[in-house]
């Protein structure tokens, strides 16, 4: 059993991504370096990414996955070319940028409402960033 990704993905933007219902989002599973969730592209175009070992996981999981992409996509829309070009070399060559940036895009999916997708997500044991399982948990209690 696989999740049909692209009805995922339009059901998450449809829902919970206004800014980005009039973009072109491909999605697919795919393996990439180092991590579960990826995307690649500019503001013409993105593509998401999903390894194929998300196909059996809980919804949670890949739903979480999908929007925290989308959050850096987001994030990287705002920014103009510049600064994204900035953004993106600081990402890759600063370890501490990298990780703050992902626990930040993590609390942005968090405020789109999918605090239990980033629960699930930060349970994966090889995640590389992103906020800690203690951590989402203390944001999500009420
Ligand atoms: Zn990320």
């Amino acid at each position: 059993m696989a999740y049909e990704l692209k009805k995922v993905l339009d059901e998450i933007v449809s829902n919970s991504f206004p800014e980005l219902r009039e973009r072109k989002i491909k999605i697919e599973y795919a393996q990439i370096e180092n991590a579960y969730f990826g995307f690649n592209g500019n503001k013409k175009g993105y593509e998401l990414y999903v390894d194929p070992k998300m196909k059996n996981v809980s919804k949670n999981l890949v739903l979480g996955g999908i929007v925290h992409e989308l959050c850096h996509i987001v994030n990287e829309m705002n920014l103009s070319r510049y600064m994204s070009r900035k953004d993106r070399l600081l990402y890759k060559k600063n370890s501490h940028y990298f990780q703050l940036d992902e626990k930040n895009t993590d609390l942005q999916a968090i405020l789109r409402g999918y605090g239990k997708g980033i629960l699930a997500l930060s349970k994966l044991k090889k995640r590389l960033g992103g906020l800690t399982t203690n951590e989402v948990k203390k944001l999500l209690k009420k």
